[in-house]
């Protein structure tokens, strides 16, 4: 029997307040890229983050970028970048002609594993080239073990940049997963916990480079009455209609996170029945905010995770394999890679189930029935 009304792996879940404050927005023709919702978004992001130096923009991709150029990072410099994590995590450097360098995760947390990285920045060390910066991914919003990272990137002078586009809401140690590297991003695209449509925002703890970020972010323009530019600029602010959203959505943010650790518990208390079915484990102290709701089937549990995506699909219930590792990638192909190939095996075996809203009290009457 098909369900009826599709279910949806991360659907964007708005407040009647997005209208409001939309309407809000268009009526005070306040409609470019600055205006009181850009100000009002980006206060709640600096409480939220404790940090001063916040900018919204355009995309969680515009950000990653624009972090890139605040590291330096130029044309042939080799950058660290988590493998199991989604493209857009590493199609910035490649916009900065620069060469990503993938990390392995580790098997507790899929995140990037510190072991690993530090083999990784020794070999490139050996072979004459310092990595330039990393970029970790909070793999569905599980935390990384950041105090081992930043002490082996403090030691080895690597810049890190905290992709935390899956994160908002997470913890480690009470603090924010996005603070605690120099520099962080959020995406607030539409399938994100909270959403302006579209959207991003850069965190950056040294008010300086914050106030270079806007500069770039807005074509580089020079503070004269002409338009003077001395160096290359992009458009990549956030609209202040967007923001109006994005201000409807901090409201709920904890909300959201509930919901979804909600959905992730429900499909565990299911899953732990069933022998050989894994996932992410959050460090001690970490919170995730169980963005997607993400499971993986060992040999030993019968189950494969493609028939239960057909089957799911047949029910009208959108699932999606786990990240394919970018290293194997074609559009990242000939680029260096270092770990054990565990990201293959989730890759291969895994699967992400609807997790916003209360969708998992329909789904796991479903899966009982299928498994
Ligand atoms: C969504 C996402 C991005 C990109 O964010 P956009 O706002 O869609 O550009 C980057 N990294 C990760 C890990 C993401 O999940």
């Amino acid at each position: 029997m098909m369900a009826q009304n599709r279910i949806y792996l991360s659907p964007p879940h708005l407040t009647n307040k997005a209208q409001e404050y939309v309407a809000e927005a268009i009526q005070s023709n306040w409609i470019a890229p600055v205006g009181p919702f850009v100000d009002r978004f980006e206060n709640a992001l600096r409480s939220y983050t404790n940090v001063p130096g916040v900018l919204a923009l355009n995309s969680g991709t515009s950000a990653i970028h624009l972090a890139l150029m605040l590291a330096n990072v130029s044309a042939d410099d080799e950058v660290l970048c988590s493998t199991f994590t989604f493209a857009a995590s590493a199609f910035p450097i490649l916009y900065q002609k620069a060469k990503p360098v993938f990390i392995e995760c580790e098997e507790n947390t899929w995140n990037i594993c510190p072991n690993t990285l530090e083999d990784a920045i020794r070999n490139r060390l050996n072979a004459g080239k310092k990595p330039k910066a990393l970029i970790l991914a909070h793999c569905y919003g599980n935390p990384s073990d950041m105090p081992s990272i930043l002490e082996i990137c403090t030691k080895y002078e690597i810049e890190v940049i905290e992709d935390a586009a899956e994160a908002l809401g997470s913890t480690l140690n009470s603090r924010p997963m996005g603070t605690w590297a120099n520099l962080g991003i959020y995406s607030f695209n539409g399938n994100k916990i909270i959403t302006c449509s579209s959207g991003g925002a850069l965190i950056c703890k040294d008010s300086i480079l914050a106030q270079k970020a806007k500069k770039i972010a807005s074509q580089s323009k020079e503070p004269t009455v002409h338009f003077e530019h001395h160096s290359e600029g992009h458009n990549f602010l956030l609209s202040n209609i967007l923001s109006a959203i994005g201000v409807s959505q901090f409201e709920v943010l904890n909300n959201r996170v509930e919901m979804r650790v909600q959905n992730f518990i429900k499909y565990k208390n299911f899953f732990e029945q069933i022998a050989g079915v894994r996932w992410q484990i959050e460090l001690p102290g970490a919170k995730s905010n169980r963005w997607l709701s993400a499971f993986a089937f060992g040999a030993n549990s019968n189950i494969s995770s493609s028939y239960l995506l057909n089957e799911l699909a047949a029910q009208n219930i959108e699932s999606r394999p786990l990240w394919k590792p970018l290293h194997t990638q074609q559009a990242f192909s000939g680029c260096p890679y270092f770990g054990n190939h565990f990201s293959e095996v989730l890759f291969e075996n895994g699967i992400c189930l609807p997790s916003g809203g209360s969708s998992a009290t329909d789904v796991v009457p479903v899966l009982s029935n299928l498994l």
